[in-house]
This record gives structure tokens, C-alpha cells and sequence, in this order.
């Protein structure tokens, strides 16, 4: 068996299996796709002494990273289920989607989150052209520019308050008649001059010249209208995803499927541990998913030390 399982490949899992492999333990590692969201992703500015990288690139960093360690990665394998050890010093069991099970001491659940997306014409062609998911990342490309945000839930109005301060003018969307965000973050957003708000609103396509996007097409779901809007940007903020959906009913789950984590990385399950986009941990960001790995894998070895029988 493994000392310690890492499920997912990503910043998150890739730092833990480093951090794990360096304690001198039987560290694996299964991904289904080693490197993650990185993969989907154009320029990185924001991690701490990398001014700039491309997503496929920090992707094959991360991998070449953990492959400097004695770490047995097993890619293009997908885990189903995952089954409580029955004691305290037992093991833990991780099902693969090929049936084979793996047999761990300690488990770090890294698998991650998936951007929902509004699926409508134009928004997987003119992905990284202008749609994007991430304020955090991409706001400082669209400096002094136009753009929309689509939702009106916290991230949105969050987003549309973020960005409003860096880019020209925001339309935010909001397809319900009303913004569901705090109170709070409403006033705020309703104070900024720069801000349109678009209630009951549908976006129906996003338009583009072929290489970048240059507007949205919406539906006045009252008047039953159609529009456009002329910008060079759409913040697309209609939740996060954790792939989470084959842990329910073993590890604690909040109602958005975020894991449940301590500040040790600790789940409900004994010797369960968890990072990055999947869990609780406030803030979708690499360098967040990375620190939290590390975290996982030092709550993982402090489990087996206090777990091993002498
Ligand atoms: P992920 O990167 O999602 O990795 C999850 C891993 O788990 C993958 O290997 C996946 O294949 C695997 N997996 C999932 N389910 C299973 C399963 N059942 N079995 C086995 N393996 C599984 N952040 C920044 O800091 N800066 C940026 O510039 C930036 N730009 C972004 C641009 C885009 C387009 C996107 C989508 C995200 C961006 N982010 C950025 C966010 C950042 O990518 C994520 O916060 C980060 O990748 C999260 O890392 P993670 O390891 O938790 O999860």
C-alpha cells in the first residue's frame, strides 16, 4: 500500500505528492488529467516569482517537479469511489474507474473544480479571446476597457466591483429579476458609476470578430426584446463546480459539494485529507491550491506519525 494518495494533478496535488515524496513515503499519485485547470489556461501573472507563464508550460513544470521524486504517478485514471479504512491505523481504499483499487494509509483529494459555463454561441470559441472565468487572473487585461459580467450572485457582483475599478465600464447580467448577492455588496455595486445593471436578463450569444470578442447578445426576458451590447470582455461568474460528485456520502460535503477541511487540510474522514478548488479553502487561485496542498501533505504525514505503531 501507499503511505500516502494523492487523487488529482493539479497545483493542489502536484504540491502535496512533492511535499509527501520528500518525507521519504510511499507517495502515488492519480490524475485524470496531470496539471489540471492550468491546462485550459493562456498567461499566468500571478504567482509569487513567475512575472509570467503559460498554463500548458506550468502544467509540464509541475509534472517535471514531482517526476524528480521517487512518486508513482498513474495518469488517465479517474477515481469512482473512495471507502473509509475500518480502523485508525487501517487503510483507506480509492477505487479507479478500471477497477482497480489502491490501498493508502493517507489519501489527499485534489480532484479540483470545472467554471459552469452559460453555454451559449460563442463562448467555447471566443474562450481566452475575451470570455474568461477568472477576475482575479485576467481583470488587468482588460484595463480601461469594456466589459460584462454575467451573474449576479456573490462572485458576479464581487467581480463587477473588482473590475470596475480597473477596466472603463461593466454591464453586469443577471438573468433573475433581482441580484441574489449580500445587501452589502449590492449598495456597493449600485454606488459605482461605471456600472450597468441588466436584470431578467438572458445572454444569448457572445459575439466576436473571428479572433476577439467584440460584444453580448441578450433577451429582455420581460419585454422579450433582443439586444446587443458593444465590449471587449466577458466575466462569465455563474458558479464553480468541485468535482466532488463520487465523494457523496463518504467525506462531508457543503451544499455547493466543497469538501470540508480544517486548517490542517483534515476532512470528516480519519486520515482523509483534501485540497485546493475542491474544498472549502476561500479563493480559486493557484497559488492558494498549491499552499494548501502543502498543507495536506504535512496534515497527512502528522497523521502517520501519530498513527504508526511503533
Ligand atoms: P485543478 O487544477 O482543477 O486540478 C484537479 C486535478 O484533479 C486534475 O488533475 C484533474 O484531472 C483531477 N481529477 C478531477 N477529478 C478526478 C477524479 N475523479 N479522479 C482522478 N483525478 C481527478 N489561477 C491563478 O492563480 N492564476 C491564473 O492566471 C489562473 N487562470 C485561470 C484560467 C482558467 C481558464 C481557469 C479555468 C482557471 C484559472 N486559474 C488561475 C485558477 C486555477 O487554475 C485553479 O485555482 C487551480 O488550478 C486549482 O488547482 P487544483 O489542484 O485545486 O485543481
Amino acid at each position: 500500500p501507499f503511505d500516502v494518495l494523492v487523487v488529482g494533478g493539479g497545483p493542489a496535488g502536484a504540491t502535496a505528492a512533492i511535499y509527501a515524496a520528500r518525507k521519504g513515503i510511499r507517495t502515488g499519485v492519480v490524475a485524470e488529467r496531470f496539471g489540471g485547470q492550468a491546462l485550459d489556461t493562456m498567461g499566468i501573472e500571478n504567482f509569487a516569482s513567475v512575472p509570467y507563464t503559460e498554463g500548458p508550460k506550468f502544467a509540464a513544470e509541475l509534472e517535471n517537479h514531482v517526476r524528480q521524486y521517487d512518486v508513482d504517478i498513474m495518469n488517465v485514471q479517474n477515481a469512482t469511489k473512495l471507502t473509509p479504512a475500518v480502523t485508525e491505523q487501517g487503510l483507506v481504499e480509492i477505487e479507479l474507474a478500471s477497477g482497480a483499487r489502491l490501498l493508502s494509509r493517507a489519501v489527499i483529494l485534489s480532484t479540483g473544480a470545472r467554471w459552469r459555463s452559460m453555454n451559449v454561441p460563442g463562448e467555447t470559441e471566443y474562450r481566452n479571446k475575451g470570455v474568461t472565468y477568472c477576475p482575479h487572473c485576467d481583470g488587468p487585461l482588460f484595463k480601461g476597457k469594456r466589459v460584462a459580467v454575467i451573474g449576479g450572485g456573490n462572485s458576479g457582483v464581487e467581480a463587477a466591483i473588482d473590475l470596475a475599478g480597473i477596466v472603463a465600464h461593466v454591464t453586469l447580467v443577471e438573468f433573475d429579476s433581482q441580484l441574489r448577492a449580500d445587501d452589502v455588496l449590492q449598495r456597493k455595486l449600485r454606488s459605482l458609476p461605471n456600472v450597468d445593471i441588466l436584470l431578467g436578463t438572458q445572454t444569448t450569444e457572445v459575439l466576436g470578430d473571428g479572433g476577439k470578442v467584440t460584444g453580448l447578445a441578450y433577451t429582455d426576458r420581460t419585454a422579450g426584446t433582443s439586444h446587443t451590447v458593444d465590449l471587449d470582455g466577458v466575466f462569465v461568474q455563474i458558479g464553480l463546480l468541485p468535482n466532488t460528485e463520487w465523494l457523496s456520502g463518504t467525506v462531508d460535503l457543503t451544499p455547493r459539494g466543497e469538501i470540508v477541511v480544517d486548517d490542517h487540510g483534515r476532512t470528516s474522514v480519519p486520515g482523509v485529507f483534501a485540497a485546493g478548488d475542491c474544498t472549502t479553502a476561500p479563493y480559486k487561485q493557484i497559488i492558494v491550491a498549491a499552499g494548501t496542498g502543502a498543507t495536506a501533505a504535512l496534515g497527512a504525514f502528522d497523521h502517520l506519525i501519530r498513527t504508526s505503531t511503533p
